[in-house]
């Protein structure tokens, strides 16, 4: 059995890394002006928040942009709303610059106490008049009626022996941790150290051993955060205040990491060396300009497991605009047998150039099965031709392989989504010029195998080099990001109108009318990322993406359009920032009855999540669907989407009414060198569902926490029926459960508890799995006793 049970996104992992080296990095201390300006809250302007908009004729008396022919917002003089990048050096990162001359009117403030510091006249606002993009062709498509619930035959429930081994692994640890913890806890090692002048490398070493990297790791792989990483977290920062404070450069930082690195064995050499290399100057770059403590830094990167610390610096609001919400109608379930769309949905593509079969899978860095992983020392140790269960992405032959099958297996998709990550996980290695490569090489695949079919692009956290670096419009240096959007721009715009292409290059979002009445919506998810580090310096609403979503949504309302939302990061994903995410779940709130549906990718899992009504928590407004990746990374099967959405007529409701997901068995492709597609379910048949409406979603998400049987059906879907699936307990189930209520991130426990606590009572409670889920209770809690771990940097620097 294998300990933490399966949650979320091996997309993540190789990403642990550099979490690791960030925590080790992060907090240094610039104090200075540029932190108090950082400080912010986003406040209407008054009670004016009318006159705000009525001014740029968003909102008029005879309703939104009533002027305007097609009933969108005037666009914003072109000459001033680019004017808002005012950090034209590196030093210079005062938020004042925001309120520059020339800018048009105000919708809302930004304000540090009682002192104005920016607002928001940089929206960007698409053009009046927009044509559709989509020709109709109003085809019916066949969908598979409910049918009967199979449970598969590998149940995954552990058994009693699995049980005993597992808990007395776990005993093992615990005393073997528990032996150290009395040792040093008397001192004698740090006293030591410290008296003969040793200094830190020892205990440093006894101090991150003892906080269990290997653990922290694998949690941030899995984007499951205890205690264990907040204690990390903050010893981390603690440190690098300390080499901080000791006047160290970048280069004496970057050296001191990739010492660490190497010597924790954190990484193979030379993928310390390229991590340190790639990340260190940005992260040392914002790093020297927060003045963020330990506990605000790890409250922010962590989320929930790290505190509910209050952060002033990260609280900001989005407004909404004076138009009360009308009133939610009653759900209409779609019309059987009308005209329908049929939409791929393909995400995480992941495809590596480098992939070679026969090369070493089994190596222990981010990604294997690369030439320069070398020949394979065993067979069972050789990549796969067509891929390999273990850190390895896409081969060519595969992707080629797909598309392929998907263009002749569905000749009559109507539009395809496609959500992002399309280079490999080689995070330590990566270039901008090779990410344009990969984005221009699939761009054009795409466009030969799909011609004249729409695809709407989001983009991944994995297409900025370095992975996960998204700088908001401020930075205009050279770790500007206007190298990847221009580019997405020029690649994106054959599918797309050259309508979008302001906010294309101001912050890879758009919208687009698809039909008249219906319009995607992608958004650029990168800036809730909690690992894009920029963040730290100002989260507010970045690229001013939400505000702009917001005058999206309610042109939409007011033209009586239905949207769907697209986008990479799933918004309740514990790796989308609290705030920018609660934000988030209040526009799905306000906005229920225009938001039809939102896509996601990113955690290479076949999920989704609901959003709640946050009056009533037991009343579902929408969902999310979370498409399976493409990549096999890792343990995994490859595998898309279909859906089939409500077509053109006139009761049309723009519902998704059906999905299915597509796999690629992938030992047996091996096995045979013969892979095979098949369609792995229907949703609806598989989960006997009269509809794919939230509220219908939410019965099921009841029905799995007390079925074992469907669960498990559940989760043989979630892995895409991979034979490397792990079993899972009963934590394991209140953890996938939980997420699928979870629209909004890190807010688990108002989302979850009721729930969860059914699960408990239906789960089995015998003397085995009682004894093991204490001694795993014990290990978190002496992984993080506060009074000596939190002591742990004062001893180091000798401040204690
Ligand atoms: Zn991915
Ligand atoms: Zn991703």
């Amino acid at each position: 059995m294998r300990p933490p049970p399966p949650v979320a996104a091996p997309a993540m992992t190789p990403s642990s890394v550099v979490i690791v080296l960030l925590l080790v990095l992060a907090a240094c201390v610039s104090g200075g002006p540029v932190a108090r300006q950082i400080a912010r809250n986003v406040v209407p302007a008054g009670s004016q928040t009318f006159q705000a908009f009525a001014a740029e004729g968003v909102v008029t008396a005879e309703g939104l942009g009533a002027a305007e022919g097609a009933g969108r917002a005037p666009p914003l003089d072109t000459a001033t709303a680019t004017a808002d990048e005012p950090f034209a050096t590196e030093d210079d990162w005062d938020v004042t610059g925001l309120t520059g001359a020339g800018l048009p009117g105000e919708r809302y403030q930004v304000v540090e106490g009682d002192v104005v510091v920016g607002d928001s006249n940089d929206v960007d606002v698409v053009p009046a008049v927009q044509s559709a993009v989509l020709r109709p062709l109003n085809r019916t498509h066949v969908l598979p009626l409910p049918g009967v619930v199979s449970a598969p035959a590998d149940a995954a429930s552990p058994s009693d022996a699995q049980l005993d081994v597992e808990t007395a692994r776990q005993f093992e640890l615990l005393r073997v941790n528990y032996t150290s913890l009395l040792a040093d806890l008397e001192g004698t090692a740090w006293a030591e150290d410290m008296r003969a002048g040793r200094g830190l490398p020892r205990i440093v070493d006894k101090a991150l051993w003892l906080f269990d990297l290997k653990q922290v790791v694998q949690e941030i792989e899995t984007s499951v955060m205890s205690k264990v990483s907040c204690t990390a977290c903050k010893a981390g920062v603690g440190l690098i205040q300390h080499y901080i404070r000791g006047g160290k450069s970048r280069d004496d930082i970057n050296k001191i990491v990739y010492q660490f690195c190497v010597s924790l064995k954190i990484q193979s050499p030379r993928v310390c060396e390229g991590l340190t290399e790639l990340f260190g100057g940005e992260v040392v770059h914002v790093l020297k300009r927060v003045s963020l403590g330990p506990e605000e830094v790890c409250s922010f990167v962590i989320g929930d497991a790290c505190g509910d610390v209050y952060n002033p610096f990260h609280e900001w609001k989005v407004i909404f605009p004076p138009v009360p919400k009308p009133e939610v109608p009653e759900p209409k379930v779609p019309t059987e047998g009308a005209p329908s769309f049929k939409v791929l949905h393909l995400s995480d593509t992941h495809y590596d150039p480098y992939y070679q079969e026969g090369t070493n899978a089994d190596c222990n860095e981010p990604l294997c099965c690369r030439l320069t992983n070398g020949p394979a020392l065993s067979p069972q140790a050789a990549a796969g031709r067509w891929g390999d269960y273990r850190k390895c992405d896409t081969p060519k032959r595969t992707v080629d392989h797909m598309l392929q099958h998907i263009a002749s297996t569905h000749p009559d998709i109507d539009y395809i989504i496609w959500t992002g990550d399309l280079p490999p996980h080689d995070v330590w290695n990566q270039t901008r010029e090779e990410n344009l490569f990969i984005l221009k090489e699939t761009v054009a695949q795409m466009a030969q195998l799909f011609p004249g079919i729409p695809i709407f692009p989001a983009l991944g956290n994995h297409e900025a080099a370095p992975v996960n670096s998204f700088p908001p419009p401020f930075v205009q240096n050279d770790y500007s990001i206007n190298w990847l959007y221009d580019e997405l721009d020029a690649q994106w715009r054959q599918w797309l109108p050259s309508s979008v292409s302001r906010t294309v290059r101001r912050g890879a979002f758009y919208s687009v009318l698809v039909r008249p009445g219906f319009r995607v919506i992608s958004l650029n998810m990168n800036y809730c990322n909690n690992k894009n580090w920029w963040l730290l310096l100002n989260s507010t609403d970045p690229a001013k993406e939400l505000q702009w979503f917001i005058y999206e949504l309610q042109s939409a309302e007011f033209n009586e359009e239905k949207v769907h939302v697209i986008g990479h990061i799933p918004p309740g994903h514990s790796d989308c920032l609290k705030v920018w995410s609660r934000n988030f779940y209040r526009i799905v709130n306000r906005y229920e009855s225009t938001i039809v549906s939102l896509f996601f990718g990113h955690t290479h899992y076949d999920e989704f999540e609901l959003f709640y009504d946050t009056e009533d928590l037991g009343r579902a407004v929408s969902i999310a669907y979370i498409g399976p990746s493409v990549t096999p990374y890792y343990d995994l099967n490859p595998g898309y989407r279909i859906y089939y959405v409500d077509g053109d007529h006139k009761d049309t409701t723009r519902a998704v009414i059906d999905h299915e997901t597509w796999v690629m068995n992938l030992k047996e492709a091996n096995a045979y060198d013969y892979p095979i597609w098949y369609k792995l379910y229907s949703a609806r048949a598989a989960y006997q569902l009269p509809s794919l409406l939230p509220q219908e979603w939410d019965t099921l998400i009841n029905k799995i926490a007390q079925d074992g049987p469907l669960f498990d059906n559940y989760y043989k879907h979630y892995w895409k029926s991979s034979p490397r699936r792990p079993p899972c307990d009963g934590e394991c189930k209140k953890r996938m459960v939980c997420d699928l209520r979870s629209g909004k991130s890190h807010d688990r426990k108002v989302l979850c508890q009721e729930i969860e606590s059914r699960i408990d009572a239906n789960t089995r409670t015998g003397w085995r799995a009682w004894i093991y889920n204490g001694l795993a209770l014990s290990m978190s809690m002496i992984m993080a006793i506060p009074s000596f771990t939190y002591q742990i940097p004062k001893y180091v620097f000798g401040l204690g």
